[in-house]
């Protein structure tokens, strides 16, 4: 990098570190971002005489509320809750939320940025938002959740609504979740409308859409592959969670003709040396999605598996790895492992679950390494599917839903090649950053001075 464009960078991020003290996600979030289109941003003059990178790494707005609710021995509960309003340039703000114990702030901000630039990826309507709550699901009854939701939903009608602000699910919010969510909203406000996505499709919600970060990333992933006359048949695959992400990453990763080893949860590693058969995926939708069974819970059900409580997915080996648990999950010790046997491809399923030194030495390494922003964008691209059939009152089948994942995919890949190609080869780092920044810098510029 030129002497010139790391003393800007350094200046700028300075700058984010003095704003933003202690948020050390949201700052790893915006220098991996910085650092790649810093030369982009230097050479348009226009867009850094309005100081468009330092308007755009400062939110629209952070709502933060208490949520009060009841457990079922009556006693008194208390969580913080959060929504992150980014930037609405390009369409409504759009974004999950998620439940679990290490929501914060900084969390949530660096969900809600990356959201800002994936959302413009995928060519849709949709501005960038993320929320969610400390609260854990994990060990309480549903009539708990239900309270929660209605409890959170209390404060958060007044802040989104179908044109305004589009939550969906994230880590910790699913379809039993989105439920109570979407019906406490619908109460309140008196009328049905399209203000939540990821509703399962008996609710108003979109066929593919469970299916469709899993998917979208594996497809994102072939299209890759196919880029460098390549592809997934044959490859072995390690997954890491077993949520919505993960399940239907392996779904669609088999569907490829690629063998799936590993999966996991908080607790330790599912490790299948001959594969994860067809037969063996029901058995897992049916303990993650509906009973919410740990996975050491029911190993002795899937023949051929072992569980490893210490070990991680990254400590097996495989052609392609698949993080789609949570961020900062895979570091610099599990990228060397990786490399020493043989990964090549780390496709990112969560968001920014590869820390900043595991990056740089996959990137060193020559993996190909293709990051959520770009990877994961189908969960949110039939999340604005399910905007508009909601808008027009209509239900497109599983075959329309999938043909429009499938070309928006193909259409992020583009982009990601148009603008990430460095002699003959696409840097999708670089690709997704700038693709996303160029489309938001545009927007920013033709508004004026807001
Ligand atoms: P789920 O809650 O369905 O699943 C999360 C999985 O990750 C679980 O297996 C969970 O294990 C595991 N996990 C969570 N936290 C940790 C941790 N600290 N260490 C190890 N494992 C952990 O979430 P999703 O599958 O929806 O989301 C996964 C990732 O994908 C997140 O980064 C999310 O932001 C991202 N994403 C999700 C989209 C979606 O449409 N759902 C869209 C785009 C990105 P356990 O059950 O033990 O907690």
């Amino acid at each position: 990098m030129k002497k010139s464009i790391t003393r800007e960078l350094q200046q700028f991020m300075h700058g984010v570190r003095a704003r933003n003290p202690y948020e050390k996600e949201f700052q790893q979030a915006v220098q991996e971002f910085a650092e790649t289109v810093m030369p982009w941003y230097l050479d348009h003059d226009k867009y850094r005489s309005q100081k468009i990178l330092d308007r755009l790494t400062e939110p629209d707005r952070i709502i933060s509320f208490r949520v009060t609710w009841e457990a079922d021995n009556g006693d008194v509960m208390m969580n913080r809750a959060w929504r992150v309003q980014f930037n609405n340039n390009l369409g409504p703000y759009k974004g999950g939320l998620r439940f679990h114990p290490s929501v914060n702030r900084s969390v949530l901000k660096f969900l809600a940025f990356e959201q800002v630039f994936k959302n413009a990826l995928t060519g849709l309507p949709m501005g960038g938002a993320k929320g969610g709550a400390n609260f854990n699901p994990r060990g309480k009854s549903d009539a708990e959740i239900m309270r929660f939701c209605h409890a959170m939903m209390t404060e958060l009608q007044h802040h989104i609504g179908e044109d305004v602000d589009v939550p969906a699910g994230d880590i910790g919010v699913g379809a039993r979740e989105i439920g109570f969510l979407f019906g406490k909203y619908n109460q309140l406000q008196n009328r049905w409308s399209g203000a939540i996505t990821s509703k399962p499709s008996d609710l108003g919600g979109s066929l593919i859409r469970k299916e469709a970060t899993g998917y979208g990333c594996i497809y994102f992933c072939e299209h890759a592959l196919n880029h460098q006359d390549k592809t997934l048949l044959g490859k072995t695959v390690a997954i890491s969670g077993s949520g919505n992400v993960a399940i239907y990453a392996a779904e669609q990763a088999m569907e490829q003709g690629a063998k799936v080893v590993t999966l996991s949860d908080s607790n330790g590693t599912l490790y299948l040396p001959g594969g994860l058969s067809r037969e063996q995926l029901p058995l897992i939708k049916d303990f993650k999605e509906e009973k919410r069974e740990r996975l050491s819970r029911f190993v002795n059900k899937l023949k051929g598996a072992e569980y490893h409580p210490k070990l991680k997915p990254w400590d097996f080996p495989a052609d392609v790895a698949v993080p789609s648990a949570t961020q900062n999950e895979l570091n610099l010790k599990d990228a060397k492992t990786l490399v020493n046997n043989g990964t090549m491809v780390i496709c990112e399923g969560a968001n920014m679950p590869t820390t900043a030194d595991a990056r740089a030495y996959f990137q060193n390494a020559d993996v190909l390494f293709l990051p959520g922003k770009a990877a994961n964008a189908g969960g949110v691209a039939v999340s604005g599917l399910e905007q508009t059939q909601n808008s027009m009152r209509v239900s497109w089948s599983r075959e329309e839903v999938d043909e429009k994942l499938h070309s928006i995919m193909r259409g992020i890949h583009t982009k990601c090649a148009e603008y990430g190609t460095e002699n003959g080869n696409i840097n999708y780092v670089v690709g997704a950053n700038v693709a996303g920044f160029s489309t938001i810098a545009r927007s920013i510029s033709a508004f004026g001075i807001l």
